[in-house]
């Protein structure tokens, strides 16, 4: 997770210090209480009119013991930033695990503020009988700027990556009756400097922003009818966020997978707008949804610090987050034509 635009949710928390500190009789717990301004309703009046499905088939299965586990493998290996020996052993821990698929590599030179560095995109797809792709995607690295500390990424990196090598496991071996599905493990998503420094808008999203263009290059971008990414989200204590940064109309169908596993109260509760992974892809106006939960120990503290660490993962978060994640699948599969961003 690079960064995000402090939306509404810091103003309001700074209007309930406020009033804490007006009032030293008030218990300051309710701080976190009234930080959700946004109950689910209130962002889905614009929808164009969804047709979903019946919930028929049954639910989708993630082990999230061994999707925990290959968390704890890849926090393993220490810190991974860009160009470093632990990043290569993450690459070579990724790949291990898709030898039987078909995996496509996107290899470059990135040019960064703190020079010149190999960047890997690795992309596993496992095909369907209809017509399009779903793209879900979880960056691996970790930050730069944080290289010389004990900084692991568990929850930032890991959480998600792990996830993605769990959902290879469901999808391989059967051609789905539905479309496409590419997983992407994408690379250089971290700032190379300190925010302070530079903005992270400036200086993040090297891997991704380049698959990007890359797929609009070569004609893949117009088969990719959504763009699904899982960042940040391992937490034991799961909220995943509503992100305005995201197609509103596919955050809809993400929350009602959600209902339909029972999982929805870990759900947009809390509103947000997160610069992310998914960026580049709403730029080139493919549907996105950013499944990220930014309230990671309380008010964000361990973001980015060497808190990040595999104790604050649980498996039932990867499996809710997991079994989401292919029911939205699952839904978008039985819809008709999709609707643009
Ligand atoms: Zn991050």
């Amino acid at each position: 997770m690079v960064g995000k635009k402090i939306a509404l949710r810091m103003l309001l928390l700074s209007i309930v210090v406020a009033l804490v500190a007006c009032n030293p009789d008030q218990d300051a717990t309710p701080v976190k209480a009234q930080t959700q301004p946004a109950p689910h309703d209130t962002a889905t009046s614009s929808l164009p009119k969804l047709s979903l499905p019946p919930d028929s088939g049954p639910p989708p299965t993630i082990d999230s013991t061994r999707a925990l586990q290959y968390a704890k493998d890849i926090v393993a290996f220490g810190p991974r930033p860009i160009g470093t020996a632990n990043h290569k052993k993450v690459e070579d821990f990724i790949t291990s695990h898709l030898k039987s698929d078909a995996v496509e590599d996107d290899v470059f030179t990135a040019d960064t503020p703190e020079g010149k560095f190999p960047v890997r995109n690795i992309i596993a797809k496992f095909p369907g009988t209809r017509d399009g792709i779903i793209v879900i995607a979880s960056h691996y690295d970790t930050n730069y700027p944080l290289r010389n500390t004990s900084y692991v990424g568990a929850n930032d990196g890991a959480s998600s990556s792990a996830l993605l090598l769990e959902m290879a496991n469901q999808l391989r071996g059967k051609k789905r009756n539905g479309y496409s599905v590419w997983l992407v493990w994408d690379d250089a998503e971290e700032a190379m400097k300190p925010e302070s420094e530079l903005p992270f808008e400036k200086d993040s999203l090297y891997g991704i922003r380049h698959l990007a263009d890359k797929w609009q290059e070569d004609g893949t971008l117009t088969k990719i009818k959504a763009f699904l990414l899982a960042d940040m989200i391992g937490d034991a204590d799961l909220n995943i966020d509503r992100d305005r940064n995201s197609t509103p109309w596919l955050e809809e169908v993400v929350y009602q997978a959600a209902s339909r596993l029972g999982y929805q109260s870990h759900f947009f509760a809390r509103d947000n707008q997160v610069t992310d992974d998914h960026i580049p892809f709403m730029q080139k106006g493919v549907p996105c949804a950013d499944l990220i939960d930014f309230d990671y120990g309380y008010n964000n503290v361990f973001w980015h610090t060497p808190q990040d660490t595999f104790d604050k993962l649980s498996a039932k978060s990867l499996e809710i987050v997991g079994s989401t994640i292919l029911e939205t699948v699952a839904i978008l599969d039985k819809m008709d034509a999709l609707p643009p961003k």
